[in-house]
């Protein structure tokens, strides 16, 4: 794709899932990446893959860790072109009475307060860079209702205010911005969302995963790589006209409802 070589890229909570993808599709297209996870070992296992990738330990839920990352990513890079807020957790799964309050805090803390944390430390480098990219992972679950997902639906529906806000506040200084909403990425992540739901609901977990695949037009699992191609897509020449859009990478979802 055109207009990646060079660029100066943070990718979020990469050491696996479709942060590592993304990050490993970009030094791939001659991008220039930095990376950060909460993971020691996965990150260890990611900086063994790809020595020319620069990794830290960081918490985006954290604003000194947050501080730190982005001061060792810009001396790591000489500056920013790209900032992919990758980090996300699923959060806790149940009827909105059940949930724990401090359950449905940290996610929105990861999910929300992260990508605000990320976004205000790279701004002001990529006003320096005359420009650049923000891709924030969303979700279909920020598209429609999503039963028994009150704290992550809620973080997502939030992430695409942000990316809205941000392309209305940002758009002006040549900073474009957008969200990338995937539907379930096929592996373990998504197998634990339906082993949650199955204990839930009470139902055979081949059922649960059967009424998933129902969920969009095409009956798929959608891979990390689609995802990744779709954000490096965003973040080149060919999308420099996109701008401040919520689109999504899912086989057409028809609705979140598997009960
Ligand atoms: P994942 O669950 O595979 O986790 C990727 C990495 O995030 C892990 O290495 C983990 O250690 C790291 N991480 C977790 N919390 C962190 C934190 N606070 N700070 C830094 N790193 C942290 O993730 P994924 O499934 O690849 O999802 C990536 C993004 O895509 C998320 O925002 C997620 O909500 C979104 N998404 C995922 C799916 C899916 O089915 N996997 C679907 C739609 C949207």
């Amino acid at each position: 794709m055109r207009g990646l070589r060079d660029k100066r890229v943070v990718v979020t909570a990469a050491a696996a899932g479709i942060g590592r993808v993304t990050a490993e599709a970009f030094a791939a297209a001659g991008a220039r990446v930095f990376v950060c996870d909460i993971d020691d070992a996965a990150l260890a296992d990611f900086a063994a893959a790809n020595p020319t990738i620069g990794t830290t330990r960081a918490d985006v839920a954290e604003p000194g860790e947050v501080a730190r990352l982005f001061d060792e990513a810009l001396a790591f890079l000489g500056g920013l072109d790209v900032l992919v807020n990758n980090a996300g957790i699923k959060g806790p799964t149940g009827p909105v009475e059940t949930l724990d309050p401090a359950e449905f805090r940290r996610c929105l803390a990861v999910n929300v307060e992260g990508m605000f944390l990320c976004t205000r430390r790279a701004v002001p480098a990529l006003r320096e860079a005359g420009g650049g990219v923000i891709v924030n992972l969303a979700s279909t679950a920020g598209l429609f209702g999503f039963p028994n997902r009150t704290p992550y639906a809620a973080s997502k529906w939030a992430v695409i205010g942000m990316t809205r806000t941000w392309a209305m506040e940002l758009g002006p200084e040549g900073i474009r911005v957008n969200a990338v909403c995937p539907g379930p990425v096929a592996g373990p992540r998504i197998e634990r969302v339906i082993e949650a739901d199955a204990a839930v609901t009470g139902r055979p977990v081949a059922e649960v995963r059967a009424r998933y695949l129902r969920t969009n037009s095409l009956r798929t699992f959608v891979d990390a790589r689609d995802v990744a191609e779709l954000i490096l897509f965003l973040c080149s020449d060919h999308a420099r006209r996109i701008h401040g859009q919520a689109i999504a990478v899912d086989g057409h979802t028809e609705t979140l409802r598997t009960g």
